[in-house]
Formats: structure tokens, sequence, C-alpha cells
């Protein structure tokens, strides 16, 4: 069990490795990489919004004396949860993120385009960096395109809805109102009651199946 283990470890970490590109020992001017971010990556990433996905992306890596300057363009789909019917559903994703990876004293990503390492670092592995490009495309609000949610769970959604969230949600008002209180609600999981509504349906619903 515990070589099994390993060696699916090992697996993860050749195929994460592979997103590790070189700050040093290359010579200045202009590679381009491109990466294909699958269902298996992620995976890997333990993505909770994403659930898959076929997103190319390509970094071109500039490289000076003062820095890496990295320039991220992702594109194509991803599999999100629809908020209304709770399905999969695609959603295309384009997006462009620069990023200049300097040397210092440590590791510093506080500034938005920045990215400071420790001079020990030979390599900068990308893959949560291209990962929180795409997910940054997801807006807060997806539905499918109109007709084609799943009508039986959106029906199954709307009559709970009718009977049992709006009470809870009431429930959830009057306490929201009273910020002690308000922390009381579920505190160990932290799950907004509405939410927890919908994946019991959801559960259910796919005994059902
Ligand atoms: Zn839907």
């Amino acid at each position: 069990m515990f070589v099994t283990l390993q060696r699916f470890n090992e697996k993860i970490l050749a195929k994460l490795a592979t997103f590790c590109i070189p700050l040093r020992g290359v010579k200045q001017g202009t590679d381009n990489y491109e990466f294909l971010l699958d269902d298996e990556f992620f995976r890997e990433m333990e993505s909770i919004d994403i659930l898959g996905g076929a997103v190319k992306a390509s970094v071109a890596v500039r490289r000076a004396n003062e820095a890496n300057y990295f320039s991220i363009h992702c594109q194509g789909t991803i599999q999100i949860v629809c908020d209304r019917c709770l399905e999969p559903m695609d959603y295309a994703v384009e997006a462009n993120y620069d990023l200049a990876v300097k040397y210092g004293d440590e590791y510093d990503d506080s500034k938005d385009g920045v990215l400071i390492v420790p001079e020990g670092d030979n390599v900068l592995d990308v893959a949560p960096i291209v990962y929180d490009t795409v997910a940054l495309c997801i807006p807060l609000q997806h539905v499918h395109a109109e007709g084609e949610c799943d009508e039986a769970t959106w029906q199954a959604l709307q009559a709970h809805t009718a009977h049992g969230i709006d009470d809870e949600l009431q429930e959830y008002g009057s306490y929201a109102d009273d910020d002690s209180a308000a922390e009381d609600i579920d505190n160990e999981t932290n799950i907004d009651p509405r939410w927890a509504e919908l994946m019991k349906l959801k559960d259910n619903k796919l005994k059902n199946k």
C-alpha cells in the first residue's frame, strides 16, 4: 500500500515538474513554453471550483539581468458547476497575466505582477500561476445558456426553495443582523445553510441515479 502511494506521488510530482521553468542557467532572450491544463491537472491542483477542462497555457519568458518577465496567455474551456441547476457546464476562458520574477531575500507575492523568489531558486513552478490565471476568469454568477439547464434538478430546487430554503434564509437573515450570532452559524464547517441544502438535494439526486 505504501509503495503504491509513493509511486502515485512520484507520478504526480513528475507530472507537475513539467510546469517548472528555469530561472537561471539559460541564455538571455525569450523562450516560449506551452502547457495543456487538462482534467488531470485540475484534479492535481485540488481545484474545488473547476471540475476539469482543456486549456492551452502559453508562457513566454523574457530573461534579462534584473528579472525574468513572464507573459502568460490561457485559452480554452473549463467545466464548472452551474449556479442554477448544479450540473456541470462548459465555460470558455481566455486570460493574460504578466509577471516579473525577481530575486530577493525571501519569497514575496504580495505585489500584483511582481514575484520575489529567494536567491537559491533556480526554477519557477508555474502550475499555481496558470491555475490562478484561469480560475480568475470565473464570474461570480455562472449559469447554463438558456434551455440547457437540467430542468429536473431545477424543478426540484424550486420546489425546495418555496418551502425550505426561504424559511432558512429568513432565519439566516435575522441571524446575520446580529454579528455575534452570525459567527455561530456552522462555524466549524463554515457552510452557508442555503448551500448545505442545495448540496443535500444534489446528493440525493446522485444516489437515486
Ligand atoms: Zn444549469
